[in-house]
């Protein structure tokens, strides 16, 4: 029998992963183990929980958490392992697919074994269309956040499993906390994003005003903060950025590429504000204001404080 293991470093999709590998295990005679690294933590999955101890902390290191999850899929004889899409999840999952050749699904949902294959489905073309896709085990499939309602409350069983001391070229030199103020446009409720429609980065000041006034947060296109430097990378917001899925979204100047759309399109209510009534973005827009920002946002943000 085998066992599909879980993985992510982040606790709310390691919640998730862990209730995505039961379900998966339900149905392929198989059993499930959410994996940690180090040590429980303060929100365990319920079920069966494999916890990977080293010599040195594994947490932070992808190099060492590839060997440690190599480790475990080994001793348990796991031929599936559900890996968090984070920036450090698939840098774990590239790893470990050379280590343990094993095969990779990216960013599948819908998860279900066919045949003995592990079959998914992925968004392709900026989520336009979905394609099924399938590979032979041993495999990792990296599934991103929102596929499975996470699972709370279950007593966790755990086990220790001791990898050993494993090589990794990686050091820690420093940890520095995030500046204060930074953004965390995951869990942001309303997010008013800037595009190109800004002329100058000082006008960003409006963006600012409005993101005030509705108690948001900032988020741009990716010409802001990759090509124009106006804004940092955490405000970057689509296919190659985050993906957000707020109560509101206000996408300002912005063209709506399918590649912006792509990270936006999971939100509740979308409004969007251009010049150009042909702009894309107002194809998928809930509501849509055709006008200036520049007189736009004054008017809005006085309406909003009257
Ligand atoms: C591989 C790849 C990955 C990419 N990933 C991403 C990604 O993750 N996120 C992302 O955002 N982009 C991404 N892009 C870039 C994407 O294709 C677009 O170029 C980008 O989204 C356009 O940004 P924008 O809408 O701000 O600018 P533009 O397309 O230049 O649009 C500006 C908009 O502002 C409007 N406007 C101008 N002046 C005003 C005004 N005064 N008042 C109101 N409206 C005004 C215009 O009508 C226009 O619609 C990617 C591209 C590639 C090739």
């Amino acid at each position: 029998m085998t066992v599909v293991l879980s993985y992510s470093e982040d606790r709310g999709l390691a919640l998730e992963l862990s209730k995505g590998a039961s379900l998966l295990a339900a149905t392929s005679g198989a059993t499930a183990s959410a994996v940690v690294v180090d040590g429980l933590g303060e929100t365990a999955p319920g079920g069966h929980v494999l916890v990977l101890k080293s010599e040195r902390p594994l947490a932070g290191d992808y190099e060492l958490i590839a060997g440690a999850l190599a480790a475990a899929a080994k001793a348990k004889n796991s031929s599936i392992i559900l890996i968090g899409a984070t920036k450090q999840g698939r840098q774990v999952a590239a790893k470990l697919s050379v280590m343990a050749g094993m095969g990779v699904l990216s960013d599948v949902r819908s998860l279900r074994m066919d045949g003995g294959r592990l079959t998914g489905v992925r968004g392709v073309y900026a989520g336009r269309f979905n394609a099924t896709v399938t590979t032979d085990l041993p495999c990792i499939a990296l599934v991103p956040a929102g596929c499975y309602q996470a699972e709370t409350g279950a007593p966790p069983e755990v086990e220790e499993l001791a990898v050993g001391n494993l090589p990794s070229r990686v050091r820690h030199l420093e940890t520095r906390p995030r500046s204060k103020g930074a953004v965390d446009l995951k869990t942001a409720e309303i997010i008013v994003a800037a595009g190109r429609g800004f002329k100058k980065k000082e006008d960003l000041a409006l963006a600012e005003a409005l993101v005030k006034a509705l108690g948001g947060a900032l988020g741009s296109s990716r010409p802001l903060s990759s090509d124009l430097g106006w804004l940092s990378e955490e405000h970057h917001i689509g296919l190659t950025g985050i993906y957000v899925r707020p109560r509101l979204y206000v996408a300002v100047g912005i063209s709506g590429q399918l590649q912006h759309v792509a990270g936006i399109k999971d939100s509740k209510v979308i409004v969007a504000i251009n010049k150009d009534k042909q702009a894309p973005i107002f194809q998928v827009a809930d509501y849509g204001i055709v006008g200036d920002l520049y007189q736009v946002i004054p008017a809005l943000v006085a309406a909003l404080a009257a």
